[in-house]
């Protein structure tokens, strides 16, 4: 009989554990390696006195990846999420503004053209035309660049890759492409937030990025019944059904090699894990700089972190409050005044921005089984920047700012007085609970150069060394790291082909 390959997966987020699902239905020998307690990494979950946190992602985007995915492992989504069209989509607050401050969007065009004719009249028939492209764009995105290994710069110059890459226009930014569609403030803003889930600024997005819009508009924003964790559940019980040996509270703390092969990794507990094939999950810039040991062998060095725009870091608080509140739906979105200036705030002039855009997601409001009854749940996240340092006071003090905005902005004037549980989370728990550079929370910033020259899937200098997840290719967000998790299946199995795989 011929023995299994081993296959040693290092951090069980959403990428490692779709990896690992493909791996062990084809038959490999799979360990994977959490250093928590828990599998699903930035996408975990807390419980507290009957109130459920999801701790990162919220929102279920491009379900027809996750179908893909699903049915690649001869499963159906659906067998394993409740899933449900949120409608509203997502609620957005314009302080200030005297006519609009409040307005719904809910991925339905006939209701949204209504709300885009009011903002900007004439941009109702722009939009659909806009959404037509960005529809184009996104199917292009799928079919020929997202789901392909790049081995080197020459991938990018053959002659139909630049033709069919030209298409997606990398080369304008999302900011001056949108304002040669339209002129409103407030409708660029909701044309421009989805930027936020790349780690990026709409100054410094590549414009084939519009395809989150259709994502957004013509998609939908799902939500699995019980929260998000149930993705990682799915996940987790798939691989356990294929005898993935899973070890959580198990830290790896090298990666090792021979002659420039990956042989194995070394737990914290000095144990140590023989494979013939290592991925790593865990942040890129800790595999590179923490795992790999010997300088020569890394294939992106402490000068290109040094250049690396990691996308924001995010300040959040858990509020579990003792009332309903009628002013919020699932999703809502309050956006600064100074659009501009926020960003900057965030990526080229860090600090603890001034007049922040925010997020408040209440998936009580759409599943009862996440509160107490007759309560709510709320997960509030300001972008910040990364690698920001700041005291104890001075998070204190932001937190009683973005409770007063909240007050305002959002009509809970009696919020301080209704709120029954608290915490916060910001960079120095994203880096201890995930090793995250400069406690980003997202990664990597799909700047053109970090969409196109993003880190590869595998390692330079050392052969059947890997890597899935967020930090590598396509990039951040929960489906495109299940996508990386076919590229690293792609990679270990030898399938050179840049398509979709339709079977293991
Ligand atoms: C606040 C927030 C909001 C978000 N919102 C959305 C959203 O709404 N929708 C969406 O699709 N995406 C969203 N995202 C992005 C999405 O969550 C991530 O891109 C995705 O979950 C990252 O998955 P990953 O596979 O890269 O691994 P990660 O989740 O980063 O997991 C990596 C794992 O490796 C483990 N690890 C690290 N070091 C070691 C070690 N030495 N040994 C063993 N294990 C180790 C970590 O503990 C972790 O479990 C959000 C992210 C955050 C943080």
């Amino acid at each position: 009989m011929v023995s299994k390959k081993h296959v040693v997966i290092i951090g069980g987020g959403i990428g490692g554990l779709g990896l690992a699902c493909l791996l062990g239905k084809k038959g490999y020998k799979v360990s994977l390696y959490e250093k928590n307690a828990k599998v699903g990494g930035r996408a975990s979950v807390f419980e507290k006195d009957g109130f459920v946190f999801d701790m990162g992602p919220s929102w279920y985007l491009m379900p027809d990846v996750f179908e893909n995915f699903f049915k690649l492992l001869g499963e159906d989504v659906n067998e394993y999420l409740k899933l449900t069209k949120l409608s509203p989509s997502y609620r957005v607050f314009f302080p200030g503004d005297e006519k609009y401050p409040v307005l719904d969007m809910y991925s339905d065009l006939s209701k949204d053209l209504e709300t885009f004719e009011k903002l900007e009249p004439g941009s109702g028939e722009k939009i659909k035309k806009y959404l037509k492209i960005s529809g184009e764009q996104y199917e292009l995105a799928k079919e020929k660049f997202m789901y392909r290994n790049y081995n080197s710069i020459f991938d990018f110059l053959q002659k139909d890759f630049l033709k069919e890459g030209l298409r997606m226009n990398p080369f304008q930014t999302m900011e001056s492409y949108l304002n040669k569609w339209f002129s409103d403030d407030r409708l660029k803003k909701i044309l421009e937030y989805t930027l936020v889930f790349l780690g990026s600024a709409p100054d410094k997005t590549p414009a084939l990025y519009n395809m989150m819009n259709f994502i957004d508009f013509d998609m939908g924003v799902y939500y699995p019944d019980g929260g998000i964790y149930k993705v990682i559940e799915a996940l987790e019980n798939i691989a356990k059904k294929y005898d993935v040996h899973i070890h959580t509270s198990s830290p790896i703390k090298e990666i090792l090699s021979e002659k420039g092969i990956a042989k194995g990794v070394r737990t914290e507990s000095d144990e140590f894990i023989y494979a013939d094939f290592v991925v790593s999950n865990a942040d890129m810039n800790f595999t590179e700089m923490n795992l790999i040991k010997d300088d020569s062998q890394r294939t992106y060095n402490e000068k290109y972190w040094n250049k690396a725009v990691m996308g924001p870091s995010a300040f959040i608080l858990f509020l579990g409050l003792s009332r309903k509140v009628d002013s919020l739906t699932h999703h809502n979105l309050r956006f600064s005044q100074d659009w501009k200036k926020n960003f900057k705030e965030v990526f080229d002039n860090p600090k603890f921005p001034d007049d922040p855009s925010y997020y408040v997601s209440c998936p009580s409001k759409s599943d009862p089984s996440v509160a107490p009854a007759g309560k709510e749940t709320l997960f509030v996240l300001v972008p910040v920047a990364s690698h920001l340092s700041f005291t104890d006071v001075q998070k204190k003090e932001y937190r009683d700012k973005v409770i007063a905005m909240m007050k305002k902005d959002l009509d809970i004037a009696d919020l301080e007085e209704i709120i029954e549980y608290e915490s916060m989370y910001t960079h120095e728990e994203f880096k201890a609970d995930y090793n995250a550079f400069g406690g980003t929370a997202l990664g990597l910033a799909h700047t053109l150069k970090q969409t196109i020259l993003r880190p590869n899937n595998k390692s330079k200098h050392i052969k059947n060394l890997f890597y899935v997840g967020a930090g590598t290719n396509p990039g951040i967000g929960m489906p495109i790291c299940l996508i990386s998790s076919e590229l690293a299946y792609k990679r270990i199995e030898g399938i050179k082909h840049p398509n979709p795989l339709k079977e293991l």
